[in-house]
């Protein structure tokens, strides 16, 4: 496909001061992966600007290889067990109030990091008691007891992406279904935890299929919906079909909160952690 020129609302200015120091130096000496910089994300200026980061746990290799993504992929090396007081730690010098904790997929393990997802979950709160914190998780392949012990630490929110649309998910992710997805946003709801999820867009999809997959969350209990421009990380990555204009993605955020959505963050630069700290519904 011919290669789609980025428009100027997508260009954006890295400023950086010393909040941002601060924060890179942190998660540097604590050698802690982020979402931030592993997924090239473009409001990582403004974030670690405001000392908000992204933690990737489990890891940096993912074991599953979603064209979108520019997380590495392959065989990942073992849990490190020091990661979650590493991880607290880091949430305490950054003086967070807020924390959005995600991580790769780990198909290779017998629970699939479900274990070692709660272990970080209840480290940072030790640490950190006020904290408030949003979870980010893989689908754990459907498997709900794994999905459980994630629900049983009681984050403020927790979400599951479904990426994209029915349709496209076959194209653009790895393993994950969409209908699995689904279900894990049906599980935390039910759960009583605040789901949220996120959604691409520029992918190839088409408006209405966008309010179809709305329609679903909706359906299976979704409170919080993100949507964002999906950027191409490379050029071995799927291809960008379309930037969505800023007045389409303020269709979005009203069509989606007249579907029901507490909140809808939608615009070009939105990632599911940006302004994660406004999510909180209480
Ligand atoms: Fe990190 Fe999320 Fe901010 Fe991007 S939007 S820099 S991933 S916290
Ligand atoms: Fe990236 Fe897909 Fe792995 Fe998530 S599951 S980290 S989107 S490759």
């Amino acid at each position: 496909m011919e290669h789609v020129k980025k428009p100027d609302w997508l260009k954006i200015s890295i400023g950086t001061n010393a909040r941002y120091t601060e924060t890179k130096r942190i998660v540097d000496t604590h050698k802690l992966h982020t979402i931030c910089s592993s997924g090239r994300c473009p409001n990582l200026g403004e974030c670690w600007g405001k000392g908000t980061a992204t933690f990737m746990i489990g890891g940096a290799i993912c074991t599953r290889s979603c064209k979108f993504c520019n997380t590495q992929t392959g065989k990942p090396l073992p849990l490190d067990p020091e990661e979650p007081m590493r991880v607290a730690e880091s949430i305490r010098l950054m003086k967070l109030n807020h924390a959005v904790i995600t991580s790769v997929d780990r198909d290779d393990l017998p629970d699939l990091g479900a274990s070692h997802w709660a272990k970080t979950l209840t480290t940072i709160r030790k640490v950190n008691p006020d904290i408030t914190l949003e979870a980010l998780i893989p689908d754990f392949q459907g498997r709900q007891e794994l999905i459980a012990q994630v629900t049983d630490t009681r984050p403020e929110i927790l979400s599951h992406n479904m990426e994209t649309v029915r349709r496209l998910t076959p194209l653009v992710r790895s393993v994950a279904r969409y209908d699995n997805s689904l279900a894990v946003i049906r599980q935390i709801a039910e759960s009583g935890v605040t789901a949220k999820s996120g959604i691409m867009v520029g992918l190839g999809e088409t408006p209405d299929e966008v309010e179809e997959t709305m329609d679903d969350l909706i359906a299976n209990g979704c409170k919080i919906l993100t949507i964002g421009q999906y950027l191409q990380p490379t050029r071995k990555h799927y291809p960008v079909h379309e930037y969505v204009t800023p007045e389409q993605f303020a269709r979005y955020r009203e069509i989606g909160e007249k579907k029901g959505f507490a909140k809808v963050e939608s615009g070009p630069l939105v990632r599911s952690s940006y302004h994660a700290e406004k999510h909180l519904l209480k």
